[in-house]
């Protein structure tokens, strides 16, 4: 339990690190919305210009994923491959494709649980709207929610859809992505500590100049709260919980993680956490422990060497992987 005890410590720790952040001029934060998520980076270096220079690399960056990647922009990639893929093979970079494989390859080894044709049914859902789609809705779509109706030739960077009622969503895994990029960006530009936050994705550069970055993983039922706060240099951590995009109707939360198995809001927790060195999969992973609940998501994660996971089930009691116990 020693990680654990290192827990409970933080709250101290805390406390001294606000009030080190406010006198080091060195350090700079900015706050901004992009992708339909907050984004928050925090860098640390002596050259004011480097500095900013920094921060604006980043947001083009969240820019620039945004443009290609997302669903609510008629003419991204994603749009296109989404409205042609069936009919004909489309081309894409090697950047879509290589985030595709990884979808793919997340897909494998979750057994489906993450899984971005998802998105077959998922388009049929509206949180801000409180709009569901119908139980016969639902059984149509279903047909089309397997990621290997995603067919990827390496050869001619192209994507086929095999079914036409297939659509492809990377919700579940582009800020992640995102994270990484801007933290390669920042590392290119000579960086060696930084915080890149978008939504529930994290990454860290390095420590806080001796000290730790303090990571919070959100109480699930009062945004205001923070369930767990952990002291993490120099890796990534990402959340995923029932409270980003819901409503509920008739004591029911509809909410955006979905299960490819049922076409439905997923349930059994609210929120899991995935410390690992990459964003991107931590990213897939929360969404896919999430779906697959906590007996056989923690099952997968204690299985997988790099990964550690916090899951709160929906008694709100934690559970930790093996690597944070032992
Ligand atoms: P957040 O977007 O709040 O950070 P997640 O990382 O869990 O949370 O991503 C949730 C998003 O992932 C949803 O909004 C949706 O776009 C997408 N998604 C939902 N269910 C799945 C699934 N089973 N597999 C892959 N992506 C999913
Ligand atoms: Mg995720």
């Amino acid at each position: 339990m020693c990680r654990l005890l290192v827990i409970s410590n933080i709250l101290i720790l805390l406390v001294g690190i606000t009030i080190a952040s406010a006198a080091n001029a060195e350090w700079e934060r900015a706050e901004y919305t992009t992708m339909g998520t907050n984004i928050l980076v925090e860098v640390y270096h002596q050259d004011a210009q480097t500095r900013k220079q920094g921060i604006e690399a980043v947001i083009a960056e969240m820019e620039r994923i945004n443009s290609l990647m997302s669903t609510y922009i008629p003419n991204s990639k994603l749009s296109i491959l989404n409205k042609d893929a069936y009919k004909q093979d489309v081309m894409v970079s090697q950047e879509i494709f290589d985030l595709l494989t990884i979808s793919r390859q997340v897909s494998r080894l979750t057994k489906g649980a993450f899984d971005i044709t998802y998105e077959s049914v998922g388009y049929l859902y509206s949180f801000p709207e409180q709009v569901i789609p119908t139980e016969e809705q639902i059984t149509k779509k279903l047909k089309a929610v397997n990621y290997e109706l995603v067919k990827l030739n390496a050869d001619k960077l192209s994507i086929r859809f095999l079914h036409p009622d297939v659509k492809i969503n990377l919700g579940g895994i582009a800020k992640g992505y995102a994270v990484d990029q801007s933290i390669e960006i920042l590392v290119n530009l000579g960086f060696e500590h930084a915080l890149v936050t978008a939504g529930g994705d994290t990454r860290l550069l390095g420590d806080r100049l001796g000290k730790p970055w303090i990571v919070g993983i959100r109480d699930p039922r009062n945004k205001d709260k923070q369930a767990v706060l952990l002291p993490l240099n120099n890796t990534a951590m990402s959340t995923s919980g029932d409270y980003e995009r819901y409503f509920e109707e008739g004591g029911v939360r509809h909410h955006h993680i979905i299960s490819p198995t049922t076409g439905k809001s997923s349930y059994g927790v609210q929120s899991v956490s995935i410390i690992g060195p990459e964003s991107v999969y931590n990213d897939a992973l929360s969404t896919a422990v999430f779906v697959l609940g906590l007996q056989e998501g923690l099952g997968l994660i204690n299985a997988l060497d790099s990964f550690e996971a916090i899951v709160m089930d929906e008694n709100r009691k934690l559970h930790y992987s093996n690597g944070l116990t032992q």
